[in-house]
C-alpha cells in the first residue's frame, strides 16, 4: 500500500491549482486522476474567461474566489508565459427595460470590490464595438481570456517542480476513514493511505463525498449542460459581449467571447442532464440564434455548431441560487478530509484563490 501526505481528487484546473500551492509548503502531495491527461472535463469545456466578480452576492465564497482569483490567475499567466489576454467585457442593455438591471449589475459588482466599473452609452459603445447593438452598456475592464490548455500545462509543471506527482488512469473508487487518516481504493486494485484527502472531483464530488460516508442529501450535484455555437462572419471584436444575465443565476446568457486569434463563438445556454455525454445537437439553434440577435447580427445559416462542457451545480431546476461548497469534514467525523462541491462558474477564475484558501484551512 503506497502512503501519501495529501491525496488530491482530480486533475482539473482546481485540483491541478490546489496541487500547485499545496506543494509549495506540503511534503508529499499526489494528484489521482481518472483519466489519460489532465482537463478532460470541465475545465476545457468552457468559455476560458477570466471573469471579474461582478455577478455573485457579496459575502460569497464565488465574490471572493473570483476577485482575488482575477488578479492571482493574471499574475500567474504573466510569471509562467501563458497566454492570456485582458481584453475587458460589455454587458449590454439592449431595451430601457434592461436599464435598472445593468446599474444594479454595476452595484453588485462594486460591493464585491471590482474596479473600473463604468456605465456607457450608445455612441461609446458603437465606439468600441460598431458591430453590437446595445442602448448602453456595463463596461467591465477586468474581465479577460485565457488558454486554460496552457494554463493547466503550467499549474502541473510548477507542482511537479515542487515534487508533487500526478497520476493517471487512477480512478477512486472507494474511501474508508481509518485510524491515521484515509484508504482510498482504486480500480486497477490499488490502495493508497492518505493523510488529507482533497476532494477536487468536479462533476463526481458529490460521489467521492458519499463514499467517504458524508451525507450528501444537500449536496447533490446537478449536470446542467452549456453548448457553444461559432461563426466566421462575424471579426474584429476586441470585447467579449454579454447579455444580462439570468436573474434565478442559472446561466450568465448566452454571450459572445473571443479566443486568443479572436475567433467567435456564442454561448454555453444551460439545460439540465442526467448524462455524461458531450455530444451537440441542433435542437438549440434557434434560441442562440434569437439570443445573440438581440446583441449582434447574425445570420442562423452563419451559426456552426462548436462544443459543449457540464457545469457541476448543486443548484437543481426549481432550487434557488447556491454557492460553493468548501469544508473541511471534521465536524462530520471525517478530519483532514476537504470537500470541494460545485465548483462551477467562475471556477476556472477562482482557481487559485481557491487553492490558498484550501491551503489554509490545512494550516489551521
Ligand atoms: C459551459 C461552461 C462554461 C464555463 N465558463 C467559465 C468561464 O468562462 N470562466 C470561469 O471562471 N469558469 C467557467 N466555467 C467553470 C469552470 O470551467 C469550472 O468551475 C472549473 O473548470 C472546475 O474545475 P474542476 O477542477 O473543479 O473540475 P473538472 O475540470 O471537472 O476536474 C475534475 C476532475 O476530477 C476527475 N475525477 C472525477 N471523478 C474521479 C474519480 N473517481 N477518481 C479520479 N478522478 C476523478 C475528473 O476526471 C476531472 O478531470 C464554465 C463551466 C462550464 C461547464
Amino acid at each position: 500500500m503506497e502512503e501519501v501526505n495529501v491525496l488530491v481528487i482530480g486533475a482539473g484546473v482546481v485540483g491541478l491549482s490546489i496541487a500547485k500551492v499545496l506543494s509549495e509548503e506540503f511534503e508529499d502531495v499526489v494528484v489521482v486522476e481518472k483519466e489519460k491527461s489532465f482537463g478532460r472535463h470541465t475545465s476545457s469545456r468552457n468559455s476560458e474567461v477570466i471573469h471579474s466578480g461582478i455577478y455573485y452576492s457579496k459575502d460569497s465564497l464565488k465574490a471572493k474566489f473570483c476577485v482575488e482569483g482575477n488578479k492571482l490567475l493574471y499574475d500567474f499567466c504573466e510569471k509562467h508565459n501563458v497566454p492570456y489576454q485582458n481584453c475587458g467585457k460589455l454587458v449590454v442593455a439592449t431595451s430601457e427595460e434592461e436599464l435598472d438591471a445593468l446599474y444594479k449589475l454595476k452595484e453588485k459588482g462594486e460591493r464585491n470590490g471590482v474596479q473600473n466599473l463604468k456605465i456607457i452609452d450608445k455612441e461609446e459603445c458603437l465606439q468600441l464595438e460598431p458591430q453590437v447593438k446595445a442602448i448602453k452598456a456595463l463596461k467591465v475592464d477586468a474581465t479577460g481570456i485565457v488558454d486554460t490548455h496552457s494554463l493547466m500545462h503550467q499549474l502541473a509543471l510548477q507542482a511537479e517542480k515542487n515534487d508533487a506527482f500526478i497520476i493517471y488512469d487512477m480512478e477512486v473508487t472507494a474511501i474508508k476513514k481509518v485510524e491515521n487518516g484515509y484508504q482510498v481504493s482504486f480500480a486497477d486494485g490499488e490502495i493508497f493511505q492518505a493523510n488529507y484527502v482533497i476532494n477536487s472531483a468536479g462533476l463526481f464530488s458529490d460521489k467521492i463525498a458519499e463514499m467517504a460516508g458524508l451525507d450528501i442529501s444537500n449536496l447533490k450535484i446537478h449536470w446542467c449542460k452549456g453548448e457553444y455555437y461559432k461563426t466566421t462572419k462575424i471579426k474584429n471584436i476586441k470585447h467579449l459581449i454579454y447579455p444580462l444575465p439570468d436573474p434565478k443565476g442559472i446561466s450568465l446568457g448566452i454571450h459572445l467571447t473571443i479566443n486568443l486569434n479572436g475567433e467567435v463563438r456564442f454561448g454555453p445556454n444551460a439545460y439540465y442532464v442526467d448524462e455524461l455525454n458531450y455530444a451537440m445537437d441542433e435542437t438549440y439553434l434557434d434560441d442562440f440564434y434569437q439570443a445573440v440577435n438581440r446583441y449582434i447580427e447574425v445570420k442562423k445559416e452563419h451559426l456552426q455548431l462548436d462544443d459543449c462542457g457540464i457545469r457541476p451545480k448543486l443548484q437543481g431546476p426549481n432550487d434557488d441560487y447556491r454557492d460553493y461548497y468548501i469544508q473541511e469534514e471534521s465536524a462530520n467525523g471525517l478530519p483532514n478530509f476537504i470537500n470541494l462541491i460545485g465548483i462551477e462558474s467562475p471556477g476556472l477564475t477562482s482557481c487559485l484563490a481557491i487553492a490558498e484558501y484550501v491551503k489554509e484551512i490545512m494550516k489551521k
